[in-house]
């Protein structure tokens, strides 16, 4: 009857989309509008384009295409890396002796190691059509700053990195891996910006965050001639170019007649879970079929479990439009301790409008716990997964015990959003015993979220 199902479910290339899907078209409560930090009204394509390439600013406002071509120049690009597996986890699920069946989506066959080249090679295609000369970003871990390094030289363009501080000093390698595609990059906060000089000055010794490197690069991009900001999470466009994981995990899953019953991912941004959701929501809006999502965060940085739902500021510098989403405050900036990645503060807002309609449910987990499942899974399944996929991890784990205890036969699909390669770092403290967690308590939350703008 049902069709044997191999450890890798590998699509033909003729499968892969040829359409980003847009889940904001099929929302009955559209994400509230971005707004101007000038003039707090719902801001424009014309006042966005200052700081972003047209067509993503386009793309950012559309609340209505559901399908948006990707263009033939993504889709050879995209060619040399996907359409990306989806997994059987049979080993692990052997391991554990649950009933339960684990596939995971594996967008960490790619030089940059993440899913973040889906939507790094989209952008820098649309600043080339645009004919600019180069992008500013920050990156965090570095994931991002990679990706987009690879996409910019792919394309002929100049890239500019503000790294946080933090990951710059942890992360020599990772640093040398975008030199190498040609892009220069620099330890946030800087004292090339004035808003890095003004942060420096305000907590002398910062170990940065992704907030303060994002206003270094806004203004970086709007004090050069022909360059323009752009961003690895968070935005919308972000989360459309990233459909193409979901899009292909639902063409992989239909081909076996695989119906998940649970779809797990990690959140930082936002990105990357609501590109592996957004088809499955998109048939749970428009009352298709049912499934249990699961978005989960770390502890230490909890936007969606402990943030408030408000209109918030994206970066440190209030430079940036201001978006209604959950959020820890734009001045929250996670322990140092905290492992790097999904360090930021707030969450993108289709994610954020889906979890308050209630579409999405979300946990947060502690760091040792999520190094104690990533290297579980390392052992079993062979892959050295990144600290924030093992978020993800750690929580596929769980619910497949749960599953043991119930006898419940669970179909569980999670995204495993890249490997670990620049983060042994973090593995060396988890290998020593010497990784603790840190959880900010109520009254560090309340005075984060006391700075919150006021919007009606
Ligand atoms: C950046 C990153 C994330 C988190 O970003 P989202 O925008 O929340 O997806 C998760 N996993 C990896 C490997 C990353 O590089």
């Amino acid at each position: 009857m049902s069709k044997e199902i191999p450890y890798k479910i590998y699509l033909e290339e003729s499968e892969m989309p040829a359409q980003w899907y847009n889940v904001r078209a099929h929302m009955k409560n559209k994400p509230a509008p971005i707004l101007n930090p000038a003039t707090l009204q719902p801001i424009t394509v014309e006042e966005l384009t200052p700081i972003f390439c047209e067509e993503l600013a386009k793309q950012e406002l559309d609340d209505t295409t559901p399908y948006i071509d990707i263009p033939e120049e993504i889709r050879e690009f995209y060619k040399m890396y996907r359409p990306s597996p989806l997994v059987r986890a049979y080993c692990l699920e052997k391991s554990l002796g649950t009933p339960a069946k684990i596939y995971y989506k594996f967008e960490g066959n790619n030089t940059s190691g993440s899913h973040k080249l889906n939507s790094a090679i989209a952008q820098a295609y649309y600043a080339m059509k645009q004919g600019l000369k180069g992008v500013t970003t920050e990156t965090g871990a570095g994931q991002w700053g990679t990706a987009l390094s690879m996409a910019c030289s792919y394309f002929g363009l100049d890239c500019q990195v503000y790294m946080v501080k933090v990951s710059y000093e942890q992360k020599p390698f990772r640093r040398e891996v975008m030199r190498t595609y040609g892009a220069k990059i620099t330890p946030s906060p800087s004292m090339e910006t004035e808003i890095g000089r003004k942060i420096n000055a305000e907590f002398p010794g910062t170990s940065g965050s992704l907030g303060c490197a994002i206003s270094e690069a806004v203004e970086a991009a709007t004090a050069q001639e022909g360059y323009r900001y752009v961003l690895g999470s968070v935005l919308s466009q972000v989360l459309l170019h990233q459909t193409i994981i979901g899009l292909e995990t639902q063409t992989a899953l239909k081909k076996y007649d695989i119906v998940p019953d649970m779809i797990i991912g990690c959140a930082g941004g936002g990105s990357n879970l609501g590109g592996l959701i957004s088809p499955f929501a998109g048939e749970k809006l428009r009352g298709e079929a049912d499934y249990q999502i699961i978005a989960v965060e770390p502890a230490s940085c909890p936007s969606l479990t402990r943030g408030r739902y408000a209109y918030d500021f994206c970066d440190t510098g209030k430079v940036c439009p201001l978006a209604k989403m959950y959020t820890l405050g734009s001045g929250f900036i996670p322990s140092a301790n905290h492992a790097g990645g999904l360090r930021y503060h707030g969450m993108s807002s289709i994610v954020s409008q889906l979890y308050d309609d209630g579409l999405i449910d979300a946990v947060s987990v502690e760091q040792t716990a999520v190094f104690e499942a990533a290297q579980q899974f390392a052992r079993i399944e062979g892959i050295l997964p990144a600290p924030e996929s093992s978020h993800a991890i750690r929580v596929a784990i769980d619910e497949a015990m749960k599953c043991k205890e119930t006898g419940e036969e669970k179909t569980i699909v999670f995204g495993l959003t890249g490997t670990g390669y620049f983060d042994m770092v973090a593995y060396q403290k988890f290998n020593d015993g010497q990784m603790t967690d840190y959880v900010p308590t109520d009254a560090e939350l309340e005075e984060s979220l006391a700075k919150l703008p006021k919007v009606d």
